[in-house]
């Protein structure tokens, strides 16, 4: 028997199956894929090139509980993102800040300046509440149809007046001329690669992987006293309020005999062609090689889901769906896909170190009851009544 059913092998559930075997619990992780590392997954292609099967992951994060959690399982190199926007002819830095505008314009203006150029060109938004108010809030209508719109319309199949702020507010714009992607504390790359770092943290003798297994296939094959599930919260309820939508993509991956292809790790296409942006690994990777790859992101509806879609009609669905999870006992859902949130990879490891701790005190709380209880069982003599009293151990028991 084991203490824990793990479903999925990313993030939520490889942290969390290496936490419970380190307390000494037994763990089952399982994933319907035929590698562990979710999302993060990379690989090297047939020349030899370190790529990332899921798209560009780079990690980054203003959390030391997190880096140096993850530094138990690797080393890093430190790697700060840049990315460029293609726009009206011109390759200029994205987040927009300082140099993009005095590139795009021919200008030559300071941090005040460009302050008071985008106050004089930002619109008026009584309450911040779309993707679209964030920007024109901020800078203005040209700059946000240059930039915002397209990209977006692409990436969701929405315009950004039907997306939550919170999407477009993820990228900031800046006065100053700081052209890096993301200004966190931590910026780094594991130095060997993510798969290598999921491998030493799965490494244990009490966790056993399946892999291309499925939850739906071995939930009735094998004995666990738990439960974490970190794929899709909706899938896990067979639909039974309706279908959560999630945003997909389909990854196409090139080589080029050449050193290198394009002048930065990311390029964005925000106005043309069906692909959002192009990366190329070696900037990422740190990667040395004659060769290298780049992976071109075309977003779409069907497909694997990755991206959970902000919109107030779909944050009123998933707390239905929460409601349900939440009565569930030595069930727990972490992760983007079973909370429904469009989390980065810092954002998840530091939801399953909550998870732990939060299973952690609950498991403590029920070893303080069964002692608590303990002289009671000497006047209660039914047995069955007695394992019934102990609070959650029926259940513990068996989750089916
Ligand atoms: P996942 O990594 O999705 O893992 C869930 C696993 O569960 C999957 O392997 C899946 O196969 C398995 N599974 C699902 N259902 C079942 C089932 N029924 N049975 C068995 N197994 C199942 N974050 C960053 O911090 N930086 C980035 O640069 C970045 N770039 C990204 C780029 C793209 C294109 C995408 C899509 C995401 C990016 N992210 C990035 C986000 C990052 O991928 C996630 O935050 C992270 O991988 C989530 O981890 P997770 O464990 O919740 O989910
Ligand atoms: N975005 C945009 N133009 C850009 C970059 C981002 O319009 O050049 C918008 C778009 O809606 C995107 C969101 O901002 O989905 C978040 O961007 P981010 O780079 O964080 O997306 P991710 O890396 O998660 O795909």
């Amino acid at each position: 028997m084991f203490d824990y059913l793990i479903v999925g092998a990313g993030f939520a559930g490889s942290v969390l199956a290496e936490r419970l075997a380190q307390a000494d619990k037994k763990v089952l992780i399982i994933d319907k894929r035929n590698h562990i590392a979710g999302n993060a997954y990379d690989y090297y292609n047939k020349d030899g090139i370190l790529i990332h099967k899921y798209g560009p992951h780079i990690f980054h994060t203003n959390s030391k509980d997190v880096f140096e959690y993850l530094s138990k399982f690797t080393d890093w190199n430190h790697y700060q993102h840049k990315v460029l926007a293609s726009v009206d002819g011109q390759m200029v830095p994205m987040p927009i800040n300082l140099n993009t505008i005095n590139t795009l314009y021919g200008l030559n203006l300071n941090s005040d300046e460009v302050d008071h150029f985008f106050a004089s060109k930002a619109e008026k938004v009584s309450q911040v509440k779309t993707s679209e108010d964030v920007v024109v809030g901020k800078v203005g209508r040209e700059l946000y149809e240059k930039f915002f719109k397209g990209y977006t319309k692409k990436q969701w199949d929405l315009d950004p007046s039907e997306l939550d702020a919170s999407v477009t507010a993820r990228v900031p714009t800046r006065t100053n001329k700081d052209n890096r992607y993301f200004t966190d504390t931590y910026q780094v790359m594991p130095s060997e690669g993510y798969t290598k770092m999921f491998e030493k943290m799965l490494d244990h003798p009490n966790i056993k992987i399946m892999l291309n297994t499925s939850y739906q296939e071995i939930v009735d094959e094998i004995n666990f006293k738990k439960i974490i599930f970190t794929g899709p919260v909706d899938e896990y309820f067979n639909y039974c309020h309706g279908k959560l939508p999630y945003r997909s993509l389909e990854f196409k991956f090139e080589t080029h005999d050449k050193e290198t292809f394009q002048e930065t790790g990311t390029i964005n296409y925000p106005n043309d062609y069906a692909f959002t942006r192009i990366t190329e690994f070696k900037y990422l990777t740190h990667q040395k090689h004659h060769k290298t790859s780049l992976v071109y992101e075309y977003p779409k509806a069907e497909g694997d889901p990755y991206y959970p879609i902000p919109q107030p009609e779909n944050a009123a669905l998933y707390k239905k769906y929460k409601a349900k999870a939440e009565q569930l006992k030595n069930t727990y859902f972490v992760g983007r896909l079973a909370t429904y949130k469009y989390y980065n990879m810092d954002q998840v490891v530091a939801q399953a170190l909550s998870t732990f701790k939060k299973i952690q005190n609950e498991e403590s709380e029920n070893t303080t009851e069964v002692i608590a209880l303990k002289p009671a069982v000497t006047s209660f003599p039914n047995e069955e009544k007695v394992m019934v009293g102990i609070k959650g151990f029926a259940n513990n028991f068996n989750n089916k």
